[in-house]
């Protein structure tokens, strides 16, 4: 792709992007949607499902312009992003942006939690959706969140045999939250009705993860102390999701901890950036669909088909504040690492060599803690929740670029 230059530029071609980049386009505006991975759809859809078939053909129908695997990395002059293709770099002007980047999983790291076949709950059904088989495999899934259910349903519709759903949340908790959003208990019982002789355990996690060359059984504990260990291929684990800020960040757009902090339309307190979707608080699918609408009006210059859509947005929000309220982690997981698990598996730094320090700055330099290739990004939001401390700065390249995009 060569340099070129738009009237709104979306970064994500998730639900939130989708509907961005088309409100934005209808508005009569030259749009760009930019995705590092190849189809759209983001994390839920994953160019697959036919929900985001009905976006993609009126983003094609609007004349979004569309890049596949586009990762944008840098910001390196104002209203210019610098963008890795497949193939090459460019640079990409835009007068108003839409930072629609999504979420990714939390993991919280505990003995045995790097073995392989360990992995994300969203990344082992991610791998499936790429054609992994999993037929007749043995699963665990633990974490917490609604995502569990998702995709236990999904990995068990694949042939996945699995063994059981370990939810870190107590059972009064997960109870009250689906009584009250009677459409979210219809989508509950489907999906336990897919689920059926799998049990569902409450105030339930994994302590450690056991095998030689690769994962061979799980310990998990429940809060009246019973301990147990079931053998099982994979354990897929994800502990609710963290906003990615990263861009957001090197813009200078202000934060809501841990999310990008943004006005009545989506506005960030960068002039002309806008962001939508869970880059801007963990609120599941529907809140992410609206707030890219909103995004993609305001950004088009149309501010009064936005505001139409600011008491859906409320209603969704009420659900995103329940949801965070039912999951909330237990304290207890604090105490998951022993001195001697890794940390930061990227440059194998421990538990023991993390505490000595007294802040995210001190570990990073005293022991290489987030500076990996990941850059923090696994670790971060583990320190996070164990330790409380907050990342401080955010420098380019925001995702791993070739050195020979980043030396133009
Ligand atoms: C791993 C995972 C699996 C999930 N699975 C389910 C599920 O099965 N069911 C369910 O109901 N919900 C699921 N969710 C939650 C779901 O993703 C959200 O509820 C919602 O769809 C988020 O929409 P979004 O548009 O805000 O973000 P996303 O769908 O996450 O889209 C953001 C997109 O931005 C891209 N991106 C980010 N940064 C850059 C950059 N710098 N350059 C280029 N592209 C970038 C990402 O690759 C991604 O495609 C999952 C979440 C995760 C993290």
């Amino acid at each position: 792709m060569a340099d070129r230059d738009f009237d709104v530029v979306v970064v994500g071609a998730g639900p939130a992007g989708l509907t961005a980049a088309c409100r934005a386009a209808e508005c009569g505006c030259r749009v760009a949607m930019l995705d590092d991975n190849p189809q759209p759809g983001g994390q839920i859809w994953r160019g697959a499902a036919k929900q985001a078939t009905p976006w993609v053909r009126a983003a094609e129908k609007h004349g979004v312009v569309w890049t596949a695997g586009a990762r944008v990395f840098d910001a390196p002059e104002p209203q210019r992003l610098a963008v890795e293709t497949f193939d090459g770099e460019c640079r990409v002007g835009y007068r108003n942006l839409i930072l629609a980047t999504g979420a990714r999983e939390r993991f919280l790291p505990f003995p045995g939690w790097t073995l392989p076949n360990v992995m994300g709950a969203g990344g082992l059904q991610a791998l499936a959706k790429s054609g992994m088989p999993l037929a007749g495999k043995r699963v665990v899934i633990a974490g917490s969140g609604p995502l569990l259910l998702a995709v236990a349903r999904y990995l068990r519709a694949h042939g996945a045999d699995v063994r059981l759903l370990a939810e870190q949340a107590p059972q009064a908790a997960v109870i009250r939250f689906v009584l009250s959003y009677p459409r979210k208990l219809v989508q509950a019982l489907t999906l336990r009705a897919g689920l059926i002789g799998v049990p569902y355990l409450t105030s339930c996690w994994p302590v450690s993860a056991q095998g030689c060359e690769r994962l061979e059984s799980v310990t998990l504990r429940r809060s009246d102390g019973r301990t147990w260990t079931e053998a099982c291929d994979y354990l897929a684990c994800g502990f609710g999701l963290i906003p990615n800020v990263e861009l957001a960040a090197l813009l200078g757009c202000r934060m809501s901890q841990p999310s990008v902090e943004v006005d009545d339309l989506q506005l960030t307190s960068v002039a002309g950036v806008y962001s939508a979707g869970e880059a801007t608080g963990i609120g599941g699918l529907e809140l992410s669909l609206v707030e890219g609408e909103i995004a993609g009006y305001a950004a088009g210059g149309n501010a009064d088909r936005a505001k139409a859509l600011f008491a859906t947005r409320a209603r969704h929000r009420r659900f995103a504040d329940a949801l965070e309220q039912a999951f909330a982690l237990r304290r207890e997981l604090r105490n998951l690492p022993h001195p001697a698990t890794l940390i930061c598996r990227c440059e194998d730094v421990t538990m023991e060599r993390v505490r000595a320090c007294s802040n995210w700055r001190e570990a990073k330099l005293h022991t290489r803690c987030g500076m990996g290739p990941c850059q923090g990004r696994i670790c971060g939001g583990a320190v996070e929740f164990l330790l409380g401390w907050q990342a401080e700065s955010v420098r380019p390249p925001v995702l791993p670029a070739r050195v020979r995009s980043m030396s133009r």
